[in-house]
């Protein structure tokens, strides 16, 4: 384990759409709660002076600014959908401070994708200054190393898609799922934290519900327990009052000490 230990600051906790979502007036995109106001989702972990982001969201920019993370040392993705990868070109500044390109992450799938999306910054022919400088690195499913620490990208099911989740240490980021395959739980057992997608209580294609992750959370038996990717139909303090103390809504600027 990384020396000084390892910590998850949530970035964001919102759906797709994030909230509020635009035009609407319901009692959760109108609250005062600054838990209910949730950007798209990702998480920075950080140890032993090295942060790693987990999903470059539209709203990167903002979230850097508000952590104030000076310095990214590698980006791991877990799929191609836009709330997830939409924020690359923003990974700029850190080109600029850090002199160096940054190492992306991702399965061939997603990291087509990415240069697909992106053309203008993989061709080769962008202006240094104009584009980010990123490192592609495609993933396997086999774990690596990322400064001392192990990662480990575990298969989760996204509706008919197979997209990746992370665990680290004593740790996993679980994001967009829909349902985790029986060989994948079995890499999840021994967890301190455990995050795992509760987009709202309706059955949803491609998302888990706070119900079907209440499960998954008492199957896997993880000490601590945080749900993410939230829709406006999740109050925050009303869903936390009906929920076991050891499972919480992640909320944006949470920060989480791993043990
Ligand atoms: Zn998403
Ligand atoms: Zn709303
Ligand atoms: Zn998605």
């Amino acid at each position: 384990m990384a020396e000084g230990g390892v910590k998850i600051t949530v970035l964001g906790s919102g759906t797709s759409s994030g909230v509020p979502t635009i035009g609407c007036h319901c009692a959760v995109c109108a609250s005062t709660d600054p838990r209910d106001q949730r950007l798209r989702p990702s998480i920075l972990v950080s140890y032993g002076g090295h942060h790693v982001l987990i999903d470059v969201t539209p709203d990167f920019r903002t979230q850097a600014l508000r952590t104030g993370f000076e310095r990214l040392d590698a980006i791991l993705f877990t799929h191609e959908h836009a709330d997830h990868i939409m924020g690359l070109d923003d990974v700029r500044p850190f080109n600029f401070r850090q002199r160096a390109p940054i190492p992306i992450y991702a399965s061939a799938g997603t990291m087509a994708a990415i240069h697909r999306t992106f053309q203008y910054v993989f061709t080769g022919a962008g202006i240094v200054t104009a584009i980010p400088q990123l490192e592609s690195h495609i993933l396997n499913g086999a774990s690596f190393d990322l400064y001392g620490m192990e990662f480990v990208p575990i298969p989760i099911l996204h509706g008919q898609a197979q997209i990746y989740g992370f665990r680290f240490g004593n740790a996993a980021y679980l994001t967009d799922h829909s349902d985790i395959p029986e060989a994948s739980l079995d890499r999840l057992r021994g967890l301190d934290v455990l995050f795992l997608d509760a987009l709202r209580h309706r059955p949803h294609p491609t998302h888990s519900t706070v119900e079907h992750s209440i499960a998954t959370a008492r199957q896997l038996g993880a000490r601590r327990v945080f749900f993410t990717h939230i829709c406006h139909e999740l109050s925050h303090a009303e869903t936390e009052n009906n929920l076991p103390p050891h499972i919480r809504l992640a909320y944006d600027g949470l920060e989480i000490e791993v043990a």
